[in-house]
C-alpha cells in the first residue's frame, strides 16, 4: 500500500485522513509517527498560506511528497473568529474544550439565526522540485447553544451542519466524512490521489 505523509500532530485529523484515504489504497503516516519533529510555526494569515508552510517545511526536510491540512471554524457573528487561530483560540495549550467554551461565551445572547458558521479546510500538496497546490473545502452550519456528542474533535460538539439538528460530534465517523470541509477538499484531490496509489 502506498504511504503518504500528512504534516500534522492532530490525532483527529490523522484519524479522518486515514479513514478517507483508505478507499484510494493510501496509508497515512503523520508527524506523530516521526520522532523529533518540532511544531511548525503557522505564521500565515490564511488557511491556504498555513497549509502551504506546513507541507513545504516537511517536504523539503524529507524530500518527499507531503500533504498538510490547515483548517478551522469561522463564526459570522464573531467576524470570522476563531479562523486561523482555531487551534489556539483559548491559549497555546490548544485545549478543544476551552476553545469551544470561548466561542459559546462570546455568542451568549446571539439568536439562532445569527449563529451561522462554517468549517474551512485548506489542503496543500508539496513535492520536491514542483509547485505546491492547494484545495479548499467548506462545511456550512450554525453554532449550537451547548456542546452535544462525543465523536470527532475540536469544535464538533457545538457545530450543527446546515439542514441538520445534530452536532457533528453526534454524527458517526462515516457520516461526518461524507459532508465535512475535509471531505470537500479531498474530493478535489481525487485525480492526484489515484495517481499516487
Ligand atoms: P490547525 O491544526 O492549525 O489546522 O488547527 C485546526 C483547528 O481547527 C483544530 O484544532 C480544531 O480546533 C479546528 N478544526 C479543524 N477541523 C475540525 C473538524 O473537523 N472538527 C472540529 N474542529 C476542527
Amino acid at each position: 500500500m502506498k504511504e503518504l505523509i500528512v504534516a500534522t500532530k492532530n490525532e483527529g485529523k490523522v484519524r479522518e485522513f486515514r479513514q478517507m484515504f483508505e478507499k484510494y489504497g493510501i496509508a497515512v503516516k503523520s508527524l506523530l509517527d516521526i520522532e523529533d519533529i518540532e511544531d511548525i510555526e503557522e505564521t500565515g494569515t490564511t488557511f491556504s498560506e498555513n497549509a502551504t508552510i506546513k507541507a513545504e517545511t516537511i517536504s523539503e526536510k524529507f524530500q518527499i511528497a507531503v500533504i498538510a491540512d490547515d483548517s478551522g471554524l469561522e463564526v459570522d457573528a464573531l467576524n470570522g473568529e476563531p479562523g486561523v487561530y482555531s487551534a489556539r483560540y483559548a491559549g497555546l495549550e490548544k485545549n478543544d474544550t476551552k476553545n469551544l467554551e470561548k466561542v459559546l461565551e462570546k455568542l451568549e445572547g446571539v439568536p439562532d439565526h445569527e449563529r451561522t458558521a462554517r468549517f474551512v479546510c485548506a489542503i496543500a500538496v508539496a513535492r520536491p522540485g514542483e509547485t505546491t497546490f492547494v484545495k479548499k473545502g467548506y462545511c456550512e452550519g450554525h453554532i449550537a447553544r451547548k456542546p452535544q456528542g462525543e465523536n470527532g474533535f475540536g469544535y464538533d460538539p457545538i457545530f450543527v451542519p446546515k439542514g441538520e439538528t445534530r452536532t457533528l460530534a453526534e454524527h458517526g465517523a462515516a457520516e461526518k466524512n461524507a459532508i465535512s470541509h475535509r471531505h470537500h477538499a479531498i474530493v478535489q484531490l481525487e485525480d492526484w490521489l489515484k495517481e499516487q496509489a
